[in-house]
């Protein structure tokens, strides 16, 4: 497996098992375990609830209206609010998987999630706008 599907695997199980309030206790923060508007873990957000959390299983997420922007668990981790590495929690969650459940994950990375429209940023990489590692950080982050 490329780096690509390797970090795109990693945030699919990390979505898949961790919820924001789950995550956030790691923080000592404390957050709502039910849908509901929330105050937004990403910005700073104290007077007016600026969120909204979704919970449905297996795909919690946040939509911030302050922010129009749409976030996962991983997010607490790739912007350092829960003091965790994207590995650690990944791994730990991964070693519980069995290998039937670790193959669902991996084909179905393979054959579904990764159809970024690589075009758009092809273009501009040609047009010398963007460096390879810009490249590559705009296709992980599509
Ligand atoms: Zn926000």
């Amino acid at each position: 497996m490329d780096d690509l599907l390797n970090i795109k695997l990693e945030y699919k199980v990390i979505d898949y098992f961790c919820t924001f309030d789950y995550l956030l206790s790691y923080a000592g923060i404390e957050f709502p375990s039910e849908t509901s508007m929330c105050f937004c873990p990403f910005h700073e957000n104290v007077n007016t609830k600026a969120a909204k959390l979704f919970k449905e299983e297996h795909n919690d997420h946040i939509y911030c209206f302050a922010e129009a922007k749409q976030y996962r668990p991983h997010h607490l981790l790739t912007t350092g609010i829960v003091p965790f590495t994207i590995q650690h929690v990944f791994s730990a969650i991964w070693s519980n998987l069995s290998d039937y459940e670790k193959s669902i994950f991996s084909e179905d990375l393979k054959y579904h999630t990764v159809n970024v429209d690589f075009s758009k940023y092809y273009d501009q990489y040609k047009k010398c706008k963007l460096s390879y590692n810009d490249l590559l950080s705009s296709l992980i982050n599509s």
